[in-house]
Order: structure tokens, then sequence, then C-alpha cells
């Protein structure tokens, strides 16, 4: 890495992520690589005086080009990504489910947030078979980075540094999970806050509001419509359906905008028409929520095909890393509008018409629930609960 605009000073000290991250991009040795998740470029501006809502995909990029980091990449590839697996994994559960097979678990829960994996690992170990196993955003990010970019870069993947830049604290613990290393070394090595990557272009001295837009580079960094939703509750879920649809019904999806998807209410329900067949969806953000629909399954009321859950209140906009709302719905609302118009402005809109995913299919990974997608981006999960009773 070569930096050329940090300049390490106490302030930095803060947050050893923070320094470690000033560390790599200054050790020549090294490849440094970010990825920034959806919900940051709509809440960043926030803590340069922006007005809540503001979209800041292009400042944000070049800000992290100027901080020194040799290539720019986007979570929302690797979004883009889990909805190809998690689409087919959902399909694969609902063909079975709907020819008779009576062991699929229905409905299938989304795994894309760590802070509920930990949630669920720890409070309904009993249905840890339940949710998805596609690694969420952040960690296929880190697992194609270290393998097919390396790959292409003629590196080993030890010479890559992977930072990711998250509305999340969650996020922070998922890159320390075992699973997600390889001979002691994680695919994604540090994760940092929205507020922290603040911290640092403030430290750099950089004018934010006056930076040129710039580009993300490839070919991690292109993505569609569906993956930038991933931001907000109900956008995991939305952009699912804008490609299980097809996939499902061989027919093209002409209207991608599910509004009964979206929303800010705890719970929310959802039957959509999939060439007949109804497809029954929950939503629930806030852990609280959350637990309401797991009772509902464990009880084995439940209505729903698939759920999508998300920790934090109105999803990863309201994220704990974010610039503080406050508790202020009206911010968080700001955020979703941002999000929700990046969406309408991409070019593409489905995950499984973006080029750059099917390239990484046709020349690595074969196909979605492939041997290799398999080994790279699916996981398991852990039984926390019985763990700790023993321990005690
Ligand atoms: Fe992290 Fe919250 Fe988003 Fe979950 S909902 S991934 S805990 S920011």
């Amino acid at each position: 890495g070569q930096c050329v605009a940090v300049c390490p000073t106490a302030a930095l000290t803060e947050r050893d992520s923070t320094w470690k991250v000033v560390e790599a991009i200054v050790n020549p040795q090294k490849t440094v690589i970010v990825q920034t998740a959806p919900a940051v470029r709509a809440a960043l501006g926030e803590a340069f005086g922006m007005e809540p809502g503001t979209l800041v995909t292009g400042k944000m990029v070049a800000a992290l080009k100027k901080l020194g980091f040799d290539y720019v990449f986007d979570t929302d590839f690797a979004a883009d990504l889990t909805i190809m697996e998690e689409g087919a994994e959902i399909l694969d559960r609902l063909s079975r489910h709907l020819n008779g097979d009576k062991e699929v678990k229905l409905p299938i829960l989304t795994s894309c947030c760590p802070g509920w994996v930990k949630f669920f690992e720890h409070h309904f170990p009993e249905m840890i078979d339940i949710p998805s196993t596609a690694k969420s955003p952040q960690q296929m990010f880190g697992a194609i980075a270290k393998s097919y970019f390396a790959q292409q870069l003629k590196k080993k993947r030890e010479d890559l540094v992977v930072v990711s830049v998250m509305p999340c604290l969650a996020k922070k613990y998922e890159c320390t999970r075992e699973e997600f290393q390889v001979n002691g070394d994680p695919d994604v090595n540090l994760s940092i806050s929205t507020r922290e990557l603040a911290n640092l272009i403030r430290n750099a001295n950089l004018d934010f509001g006056k930076l040129t837009d710039e580009d993300f580079d490839h070919p991690l960094g292109e993505s569609t419509g569906a993956s930038v939703i991933f931001g907000t509750t109900g956008g995991v879920i939305e952009a699912a359906i804008r490609s299980a649809y097809e996939m499902f019904t061989e027919k093209k999806l002409e209207k991608v905008d599910f509004l009964e998807l979206r929303g800010m209410e705890g719970i929310r329900k959802a039957t959509v028409d999939f060439d007949g067949l109804p497809i029954n969806i929950g939503i629930a953000h806030g852990l609280g929520n959350a637990r309401k629909l797991l009772e509902d399954i464990k009880a084995g009321k439940s209505e729903f095909h698939a759920i999508e859950i998300m920790a934090c209140p109105g999803g990863c906009i309201g994220g704990g890393g974010q610039p503080y709302h406050h508790g202020d719905v009206e911010i968080l609302k700001k955020r979703q509008k941002a999000i929700y118009a990046e969406d309408a402005g991409k070019p593409i809109r489905k995950s499984h018409e973006n080029p750059y995913i099917q390239k990484l299919y046709k020349e690595f990974l074969g196909k979605p629930l492939s041997d290799k997608s398999h080994e790279l981006l699916h996981t398991h999960y852990f039984d926390r609960k019985s763990k700790i009773e023993v321990n005690h």
C-alpha cells in the first residue's frame, strides 16, 4: 500500500482497528483492499454536516482512494453473490417442500446479520438448521478477494489485507470467527465502522464535501440495485425475491419494486405471487421482533416460507457503527429513502444480471451451490447455549 494522505497522529489511536488499517496501508509488502457496505454511503455524509439521506457513494470512494487503499471495492458485489447462493437455497428448499419432502425445513431465515446469527445461536440453538447457510456479504467478499482476486493479482492470500467499512459493530466480531479463517489468516482482516472511517478522513485532513466523485474499482466493485437495498430492513428479502422469482418461474420480472415489503414497522408480512404460487414473506427488525417470529416457528405456527431478520431497528442503516441518530426514526427514514433512490438509479437491479457475478461463476465457481461455492460461500452455526451450560 502507498499512503498519500494519512498522518498517523495520536488521534488515530482511539480505536485499535483504525490504527491497524493505517499500518497496513503504509506497509509496502501488503496489497490493501477495502470493501464498503451499502448502508455506509447513506449515512457517512452526516458525519460531515450533510443532511441525513445525502448519498455520498462517489465521495466515499474518492476519500478511500486518497487514504491510500490499493483497491476500493463494494460489499454490494458480494451482496449480489449472497443473493445468488441464498436465492438458490430458497428455491431448493421450496421445490423439495412442494414435492412433498417432509424433511425440508421452512421457513428459511436470512443469515447476513451477525448480530442476529449470534442471537439465534444463543437462544434458539435447536433451530440452527433453519437459517440459510449463505455467509454474509462481508465474509463472501473476503473469501472471494483472497482466492479469485488473489489469483488474478498473482499474489498469495497472506499478501492481501482485506478491510471492511461497516455500519455495524457486530461485523468486527464476525470477522474473528474461526470458521472465517484459513490457517489462521482471516478472510476479512479488519472491520471499521462508518464513524471510524469518518475519523480517518478527518485525520487525513480531507475536505470531504469538496471531493470529486470517483467510481469503485473492478471486478469486485460492480453491483446492482438489488444489493444496495441490503442496507435497509426488507431489502435483503426483496433482492432475493427479484432473483428467485425469475429462477423459479423462468419468466421476466417486469416490476422489480416490491413496495409491500418496504416500511419501518417492526414486523411486516406480505404474500408475493410466484406465477400462481403464493409465497409468504416475513420481515422483522430488532431482536425483540425477531424473537416473536421465532417462537411461532418453534410452536409450529409459522405461516412463512422465508423470513428476513436484522438485529438493528431499521436494518443496517440504523447500525451501531453509524453516525448517531439517537433513536430518531425520521433520520432512519431519510437514510432508507437514499438507499431506495440509489437502487432506482442503477441500470441493473437484479443480482443475477450483474455481469461480473456471471463472470465469477463462469470462470471460478461454476454455479450456485456448487462444491466450490459451498467451500467458499457457505458456513455452519454453533449451539452456544449448550456450550455455555456445559462451561458452567
Ligand atoms: Fe450489523 Fe445491525 Fe446490520 Fe445486523 S442489522 S448486520 S447488527 S448493522
